[in-house]
């Protein structure tokens, strides 16, 4: 059966499991090369969920060129530095981020259920309001059809319980952490990994800290970390900052093993934080007042997967969270799975009809690098140098270089420029994926 043949008997060309960031910036990217898309998605009513994310300015640039440019810039904070801080305060090392470091576009630090709203608005304008199909949940594909071209994926309608089947010419699972596609493809994984980090976190209005701009870290994941950075334009347009934190605390891995608990809403309790930050203060940001102030506090442990020898087979595929979850370090959660999307997009419409050619040419140029970025959050490069200034000078320093060596912080340079981004001159002189 040709390719236009194929087309003809199935319901839609590509189908997406899930509306999470990737999924939608794929549908999105798709759509933009002139590819039929559709995505179910088991959640019936999408809600802006989440707390802060990072995007850096690899996966920003993907944003503006599918026309999201200007929303961003109105919803999101540009980040202008990151900074490293001991637990008393202590500046030890930063480097400028986005703009500043001389990209062409920013990082921008944003609130995720913001980024997945204003993905969700784009694709029901450009799609139509049936592109994305709520309360449905993928649950397998059954043996292809025609000559292997057209696939039947059996879905279920959550509200009625009926399951039905609908055909199509690939499946891309975007499906999240817990990824049903992922599952089938490679059955018997397991939960997620624990590494012994319980991560608290929220977000609370504040008066603007350190300049209003910044992201700062402080502490190590030896014992105790805070991350924080603004999120929101419209809070800094008020004169206000909303700040994002993560608290992350490290215990021993056997202490009530937390592998199978990694769920994005799950509440927290201040109680159980605020004992390892009595007394950090950081810049003028009390750190116990901003968790008491914080209405909500989420629980995650931070996890990850093994990265998959393989990802899909035939005219299916993974992307995104399904494809290579990782530790929430080193901004890469949510700017991967945009890159995923805007890289098959491109790979499908090269070798269109031929979606499988199309999905393993993707899984060529995607799937090596991200398995590394997964094993390179793993070794937190930068924490062994952090955990450092924290043995030598547990009560704080005057100057960094009385604590750390100059080799000591070109290597902490380092380990942030291979974990957080390609080289500035490179992604400004690369063509475009969308081209
Ligand atoms: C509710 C929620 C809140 C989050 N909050 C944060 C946060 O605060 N900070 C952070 O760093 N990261 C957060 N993440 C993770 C972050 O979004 C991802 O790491 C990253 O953006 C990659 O996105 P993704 O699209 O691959 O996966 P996700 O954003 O996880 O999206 C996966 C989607 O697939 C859907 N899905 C699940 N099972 C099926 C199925 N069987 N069939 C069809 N669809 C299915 C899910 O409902 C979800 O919408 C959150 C994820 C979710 C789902």
């Amino acid at each position: 059966m040709s390719g236009m043949h194929a087309m003809r008997a199935v319901n839609t060309d590509v189908l997406i499991a899930g509306a999470g960031i990737g999924g939608l910036t794929a549908a999105l990217s798709l759509h933009a090369m002139g590819i039929g898309v559709r995505i179910v998605e088991p959640v019936q009513v999408l809600r802006p969920v989440g707390v802060g994310i990072n995007l850096l300015p690899h996966a920003v640039r993907e944003l503006t060129e599918l026309g999201l440019g200007e929303q961003l810039a109105a919803t999101a904070v540009p980040a202008a530095e990151m900074v490293h801080y001991d637990r008393h305060g202590n500046r030890i090392w930063g480097e400028p981020r986005g703009l500043a470091l001389g990209y062409h576009w920013p990082q921008y630090s944003i609130h995720r259920g913001a980024l997945q709203m204003m993905l969700l608005d784009a694709v029901r304008e450009r799609l139509g309001e049936r592109a994305v199909v709520t309360g449905t949940s993928f649950v397998r594909c059954a043996e292809p059809e025609g000559q292997g071209q057209v696939l039947p994926v059996i879905l279920r309608d959550l509200a009625r319980g009926r399951e039905h089947t609908v055909r199509v010419l690939a499946l891309i699972g975007a499906d999240g952490l817990y990824s049903t596609v992922r599952s089938r493809l490679h059955p018997g994984e397991g939960p997620p990994l624990w590494n012994g980090i319980r991560m608290w976190r929220g977000i609370a209005e504040w008066h603007p800290v350190l300049g209003g701009r910044t992201v700062a870290i402080a502490g190590s994941n030896a014992h105790a970390k805070l991350v924080f950075y603004p999120i929101s334009r419209e809070a800094e347009q008020r004169g206000r900052a909303l700040l994002n934190w993560v608290a992350e605390v490290r215990f021993p891995v056997e202490h009530g093993g937390m592998s199978g608990q990694a769920d994005w809403n799950r509440s927290g309790r201040l109680s159980d934080v605020l004992p390892y930050f009595a007394g950090w203060r950081i810049g003028d940001l009390d750190v116990p007042a901003l968790f008491s102030a914080t209405r909500r506090i989420l629980e995650y442990p931070m996890v990850d997967r093994e990265p998959l020898p393989w990802w899909g087979r035939g005219p299916v595929t993974l992307l995104g969270d399904a494809a290579h979850p990782m530790y929430p370090v080193g901004s890469n959660g949510g700017s991967q799975a945009v890159l995923d999307a805007r890289v098959l997009a491109r790979c499908l419409a090269v070798h269109d009809p031929d979606r499988v050619a199309g999905l393993r040419a993707y899984e060529e140029l995607r799937r090596e690098a991200t398995s590394a970025l997964v094993l390179a959050n793993r070794g937190m490069p930068a924490d062994r140098l952090l955990q450092v200034v924290a043995e030598r000078a547990p009560e704080g320093f005057d100057r960094v270089d009385d604590v750390l060596t100059g080799e000591e912080l070109a290597e902490l340079d380092a380990a942030y420029r291979w974990t957080t981004g390609t080289d500035v001159a490179e992604l400004n002189g690369r063509g475009s994926w969308g081209a």
